[in-house]
């Protein structure tokens, strides 16, 4: 078995990756029911008993319904720092506690996380190190900035938040405070933002990487629309290490696996 990765809902109603190492399964975020969690879970022929661990990004509903209730019936321990934990208020679920830029390594991966800006507790995004690869996760932020950059860097599989577009956040019926939180530096990251992250990152480090855009809003983005604004960026730019795909809403998406051949092939195409 090698690393593979799945992403089983993204969007602003539900957001779950699941990523699978010989040693270890690990899910960040559970904002599925918990119902349909585990109907997946057996989809993809996983046991309950082999769920090692639940690493939260935030405390928001779409992150966490799943999570607790999954963490309290089956014992999992949910891992995230401190005021993320509180901010649940569920002092006796199983936890582990990873500060912000911590590290923590579980069977044979290592999972550090990193802070975002985004309006919770204590937001942040997560990189799983493996020997086979490294997946880093980084949804829900309003801004990014060169340290999250550095964050994401070494990523060969990247799920990235690409959640509106502005002109179209405008007129879709949102009220202005929603409006003006999505828009804020602690909201969530514009179409165009992300495809100029995407560009910052292949200037620090023009590795072919995988891409997946993820928790894209249902009314003011479309999966066509931030797929558009990203290739056409990548494109100016000349840019073509990057394979982007959208991760959708409400069914099991993109599926990363490990392949050194494809990777070596990849390379090739690229170099
Ligand atoms: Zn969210
Ligand atoms: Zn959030």
């Amino acid at each position: 078995m090698s690393l593979s990765v799945r992403s089983l809902a993204s969007g602003s109603t539900a957001n779950s990756v699941l990523i699978r190492s010989p040693q270890s399964i690990i899910a960040i975020d559970i904002g599925l029911s918990s119902t349909r969690f585990l109907e997946l879970l057996a989809q993809e022929q996983i046991s309950t008993s082999q769920l090692n661990a639940i690493c939260l990004t935030h405390e928001h509903g779409d992150h966490i319904r799943g999570a607790v209730i999954i963490a309290e019936q089956l014992q999992i321990p949910l891992v995230c720092n401190a005021a993320t934990f509180a901010a649940l208020r569920l002092p006796h679920l199983p936890w582990i506690d990873l500060p912000t830029g911590g590290s923590l390594q579980l069977g044979d991966c290592l999972i550090t996380s990193f802070a975002v800006s985004h309006d919770a507790a204590d937001p942040v995004g997560y990189r799983l190190e493996h020997p086979q690869g490294c997946v880093a996760l980084a949804t829900d932020l309003g801004e990014w900035t060169p340290e999250l950059c550095r964050q994401l860097a070494p990523a060969d599989l990247l799920i990235i938040e690409a959640n509106h577009q502005p002109d179209r956040l405008r007129w879709c019926g949102y009220s202005r405070v929603l409006q003006q939180r999505i828009l804020g530096q602690r909201g969530h990251l514009a179409n165009e933002q992300t495809a100029a992250l995407l560009l910052a990152l292949h200037h620090l480090d023009p590795r072919a990487r995988t891409v997946w855009l993820a928790h894209l809003s249902q009314r003011s983005n479309t999966p066509a629309l931030a797929l558009t604004s990203v290739l056409s960026a990548l494109e100016t730019a000349a840019v073509r290490s990057m394979q982007v795909s959208v991760a959708p809403r409400s069914q099991p998406g993109p599926h990363w696996r490990y392949q050194p051949a494809t990777q070596l092939a990849f390379w090739d195409e690229a170099g």
